[in-house]
């Protein structure tokens, strides 16, 4: 009964109810404690065209296959959940963000090194990967790490797909995290990403934004600024 409503039928993993609890549950473990979690979002790359190519079917096997590939490269502890269609949020419990990152790496050519058969056919495909840690900011809170994970996976994708964006790279945009989880639909993020210059991206909440900052953050097409 508990399994049904925490799983996904399809893949087996964990569903986005029991993400979204556990992800709220291991932040305020992460701040008694004091040690690191770390989050990812992860993207199949084109997975449209797999559909359109080979039918819904096969589709329905490369997430088989990657939910696999997922669960086999972490650790039991970890939680592996299908957030989306194809879109899939790891929690890695006590991982700081460089282990979080070689993590995802390993994971990134796991998936790139899978061939999918199905029936005659042999299917390849790549991920675009977002992480983040809560060791990045002080009081970082779930809705953050989720804004961070997800919008470096648009990142990701905007710079060419089939990598894993993180904490490295070096920020220089700063982007409110209220507009970026305000702006719930994917093709409004993914928009949002597009706009931001090369580079760097660094998530603070609108409270905690200075006067230069305010007036140089990035805004939703069609949303004004307060
Ligand atoms: P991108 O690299 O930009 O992510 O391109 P994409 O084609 O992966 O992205 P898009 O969002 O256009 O397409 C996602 C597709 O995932 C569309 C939808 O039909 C398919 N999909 C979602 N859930 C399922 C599922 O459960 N089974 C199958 N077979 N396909 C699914
Ligand atoms: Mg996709
Ligand atoms: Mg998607």
């Amino acid at each position: 009964q508990f399994e049904a409503m925490t799983r996904d039928s399809l893949t087996g993993c964990y569903n986005r109810m029991f993400f979204d609890s556990e992800l709220a549950r291991e932040v305020l473990m992460a701040r008694s404690t004091g040690l690191p979690v770390s989050i990812a979002m992860l993207d199949l790359d084109y997975f449209k065209a797999v559909n359109d190519t080979f039918g819904h079917g096969a589709g329905d096997q490369v997430l088989q296959d990657v939910a696999g590939i997922l669960r086999g490269a972490l650790r039991s502890y970890d939680v592996v959940a299908r957030y989306g269609g194809e879109e899939f949020g790891i929690i890695m419990r006590g991982a700081e963000r460089a282990i979080a990152r070689r993590c995802m790496e390993r994971v990134r050519t796991d998936v790139e090194k899978h061939v999918c058969v199905v029936g005659t056919n042999n299917i390849t495909l790549t991920m675009s990967i977002g992480v983040a840690c809560s060791d990045e900011c002080p009081g970082t809170d779930e809705s953050m790490l989720m804004a961070a994970a997800d919008m470096r996976m648009y990142v990701a994708k905007r710079d060419g797909r089939n990598r894993v964006i993180g904490a490295e790279v070096s920020f220089d945009t700063v982007v409110d995290t209220e507009e970026f989880t305000a702006a719930s639909e994917p093709m409004q993020r993914r928009e949002m990403v597009a706009t931001l210059p090369r580079g760097r991206v660094r998530l603070k909440p609108l409270s905690e934004l200075t006067e230069r900052e305010r007036a140089s953050r990035v805004t939703l097409p069609g949303k004004r600024r307060t």
